[in-house]
């Protein structure tokens, strides 16, 4: 009772203007269950026509410009360029020809962390935004699609912005990257993390990275349902600046509150790592960096080619988290939509088209 009295308290919130409006606008338009009732399919002659003409533009292009997308796939691979560069028996240098070993040797019994394998961690989540960011330039500037404007996920289009303004304003986030450094730097060097987190033997444990980003996500949705329904007022200091965007962009991702942050990665990341205990170093960045860009990846405003594949396997999409910002009340998980296919809370992003979404996403 109390909690169905929450949710309707702040979806009314009049002085949260934007988002408020976005909500009447959809309860006129949408059904309880989420999808969209016959009237308001009615079709929309214009909307036809445009699609009618993207099919055709479509069938148009040759074998090759069907494959130049699909380069950016690589994107997910790269995100764990660093352990696998270091650490992989396939890669032509290792950690042991570079650093001494007296840097990495890991002593389980009172020896002090050394710093190598944070640094390299940092080192790893850098290069994985880096070749996040770098494919996302080539892909909204058309580099991989032909030179055309990639399939902007809401219909009304993705938000006009400056590359670089987006690009700076999204490192340079105290409620994200700065934060999370410092959480990384302090469990690290205060010796708090499970011991098998120091050992660089091996290489990524490809299980325990599954897991990882699998109890991640399932903490993060807990988190994330409770910041929605818990309380107005805990709602309004934490989760409702991320909020603001019901139509966001790639670099909006880490940008809301020192709470939220605190709240839906800090605990989720520290419970996450107490519970997988037997991850290496080189795992435990691979995570990182493939957590951290993963989230980036979701709020992208174009919808990838991967994303149909990735939604058959209830994998998280842009379109799908599009729906999060859209709508509130559903599609709480972030990489992984099976816990809001468990509770019902999930909506394919496909029934709110095309009026808000394009059907293509
Ligand atoms: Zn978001
Ligand atoms: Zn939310």
């Amino acid at each position: 009772m109390n909690n169905a009295k929450s949710k309707k308290q702040f979806d009314d919130d009049s002085s949260y203007e934007q988002p408020s409006l976005q909500i009447m606008t959809t309860t006129k338009l949408c059904s309880t269950d989420g999808s969209w009732s016959d009237e308001n399919d009615e079709h929309d002659p214009l909307r036809e026509e445009e699609s009618e003409k993207e099919e055709e533009s479509e069938s148009s292009l040759s074998a090759l410009e069907r494959t130049i997308p699909w380069i950016g796939v690589l994107v997910w691979p790269l995100m764990s360029t660093v352990p696998l560069l270091l650490s992989s028996e396939y890669s032509p240098i290792s950690y042991q020809d570079i650093f001494p070993v007296s840097w990495y040797e890991f002593e389980p019994n009172g020896g002090r962390p050394q710093p190598l394998g944070l640094i390299l961690g940092l080192l790893a989540v850098g290069v994985g935004q880096f070749w996040v960011c770098f494919f996302f330039y080539l892909f909204k500037y058309g580099y991989l699609s032909a030179r055309k404007e990639p399939l902007s996920i809401q219909t009304k289009g993705a938000r006009v912005y400056d590359f670089m303004e987006g690009l700076l304003t999204h490192l340079a986030q105290v409620e994200g990257f700065v934060l999370l450094m410092s959480y990384l730097t302090i469990t690290w060097m205060t010796g708090i993390m499970p011991k098998a987190y120091y050992t660089f033997d091996g290489t990524i444990q490809y299980k325990e990275l599954f897991l990882c980003l699998l109890i991640q996500d399932g903490l993060q949705y807990t988190v994330h349902l409770l910041e929605h329904i818990v309380s107005p007022s805990f709602y309004q200091i934490s989760h409702k600046p991320h909020h603001r965007f019901i139509n966001p962009r790639l670099f909006d991702a880490f940008n809301g509150s020192f709470l939220d942050t605190i709240c839906m990665v800090v605990i989720p990341l520290f419970l996450t790592s107490q519970i997988v205990r037997n991850c290496n170093v080189w795992t435990y960045m691979s995570f990182g960096s493939s957590y951290s860009c993963w989230l980036t990846l979701i709020h992208s405003e174009y919808a990838f080619c991967w994303d149909g594949m990735f939604r058959l396997l209830g994998l998280g999409t842009p379109a799908d988290h599009h729906v999060h910002h859209k709508f509130f009340k559903f599609n709480y998980g972030h990489l992984f939509m099976w816990f809001d296919r468990l509770a019902g809370t999930y909506r394919n992003p496909r029934s709110f088209a095309p009026r808000v979404f394009n059907s293509k996403v």
